[in-house]
């Protein structure tokens, strides 16, 4: 982003003369209230229709409904809205102008401010072998390793100095940070310079985890699908006992060291898990943790392309496929039917472990998916060039693939009427 375009921006002017709301209280919204607290802009609070959400806090903001903002008495305010949520983007625009908002006068777009994300891989090895992930159903494995925190270092000062509102970086994509034991130091570089980072854990591990605890994640995903002997089948060499154990460990240690982080588990439906998803839930009522269900779908898009082309799957992606809610010739007719839609992937930077840079994270193989070999010794023009002429991206968005994670994970009425279920059960 240009000097220029970041002083034209609107916030610094309208600090403290008008409220200022993100909409999107999940991580992209936290990130950027990061951001927008390095650039000494002050929020009123979160706006997100999940009805779980309204009426807490998120990092002492509080979050609102959307009617409260535009159409109750905070509406006399005039609100400004940054609209920090990517798979929304378009409903929310619509929303927003409805109620008589104008674009760029009352709202704007979270890559407006911040252009990019950014995956930083610090880990590329998992304990577990889950069969919906390529660590457990590609038939090749890519080198893996671990980035150690000096490295983390010049590469995170790259990026804020490429991104000045950067808000959030994430610290994981196939892979388990935790087992990195410079991952403490990594978290405490990522709060020195003020950015959010996002951590996500199997927990199923034995190694002791307060150290990462005590450096403060900005927030921490558990990934779970299933309860007992459910779990492992598709958590692959994972033990419940040991997860329920460390999610026990997790709640304690937040509440020792850092009360304020926001720990969300994500909960991968699958046809044999449904019964186990109330279960989890009231567990994570009882801890104090956000409930998150969505569909499991087949990753990484490697599988998917394989599948559409006629090829072999492994027997793991198989199995998958075979417990999949949303059936995956559905999804590609889906898919396909909205190819002419944006990708909302685009603005991601993955980064792994050796500093390679990937054109697309959702996909595995490095064949025709590298961006640059050095993360550190590429501009970021050079990297987003290289990935609008690549033949991943060409190939993803024929297919309409681009679109096709999204159909698994946007929140149905259905999985709305269920965590609402379980939050009565919970009260
Ligand atoms: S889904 Fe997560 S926990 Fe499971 S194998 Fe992949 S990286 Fe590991
Ligand atoms: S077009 Fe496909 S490969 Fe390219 S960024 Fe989007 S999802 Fe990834």
């Amino acid at each position: 982003m240009s000097e220029s375009r970041l002083s034209s921006t609107p916030l610094q002017h309208l600090n403290g003369s008008r409220p200022i709301y993100l909409w999107g209280a999940s991580q992209a919204g936290m990130g950027m209230l990061y951001a927008l607290r390095r650039q000494g802009v002050d929020i009123t609070g979160f706006i997100d229709k999940r009805k779980a959400l309204q009426g807490g806090a998120i990092y002492d903001q509080p979050v609102y409904s959307p009617e409260e903002v535009l159409y109750g008495p905070r509406r006399a305010s005039r609100p400004f809205i940054i609209n920090t949520t990517f798979q929304h983007k378009n409903e929310i625009s619509a929303v927003c102008e409805a109620a008589g908002l104008l674009p760029g006068e009352d709202y704007l777009y979270y890559e407006e401010l911040s252009p990019f994300d950014y995956q930083v891989v610090v880990c590329g090895i998992c304990n577990l072998r889950c069969i919906s992930c390529p660590m457990g159903n590609m038939p090749a494995k890519e080198p893996a390793g671990m980035m150690s925190a000096a490295t983390y270092a010049r590469v995170l000062d790259k990026i804020l100095q490429e991104n000045p509102y950067l808000g959030i970086i994430q610290l994981y994509n196939w892979g388990e940070p935790l087992l990195n034991p410079e991952l403490p130091e990594i978290i405490r570089l990522t709060n020195e310079r003020q950015v959010l980072c996002a951590v996500s854990s199997n927990l199923s591990l034995t190694r002791d985890f307060e150290e990462v605890i005590r450096a403060r994640p900005g927030c921490f995903r558990i990934s779970l699908s299933g309860w007992g002997e459910t779990y492992a089948i598709t958590h692959t060499k994972g033990n419940w006992s040991l997860v329920l154990k460390n999610m026990r460990r997790l709640s304690e240690l937040r509440a020792r060291h850092c009360p304020e982080m926001p720990v969300e588990v994500t909960y991968h439906l699958y046809r044999h898990n449904q019964n186990d998803a109330m279960k989890i839930g009231l567990l994570c009522a009882e801890l104090g943790f956000v409930f998150r269900p969505h569909m499991a779908a087949l990753l990484p898009l490697d599988n998917v392309v394989t599948y559409i082309n006629g090829g072999q799957l492994t027997p793991a992606a198989e199995q998958t496929l075979e417990i999949l809610l949303l059936p995956i010739d559905q999804a590609v007719k889906m898919a396909a039917g909205e190819r002419h839609l944006a990708c909302n992937f685009e603005h991601a930077i993955n980064i792994d472990w050796d500093l390679t840079v990937k054109h697309c994270g959702l996909y595995y193989s490095r064949a025709d998916n590298q961006a640059a070999d050095s993360y550190l010794e590429t501009s970021l023009a050079e990297i987003i060039a290289r990935r609008r002429t690549s033949r991943l991206c060409r190939t993803c968005r024929g297919k309409g693939l681009h679109r096709f994670c999204r159909l698994y994970t946007s929140e149905t009425p259905e999985l709305e009427e269920q965590t609402h279920t379980i939050r009565e059960a919970a009260s």
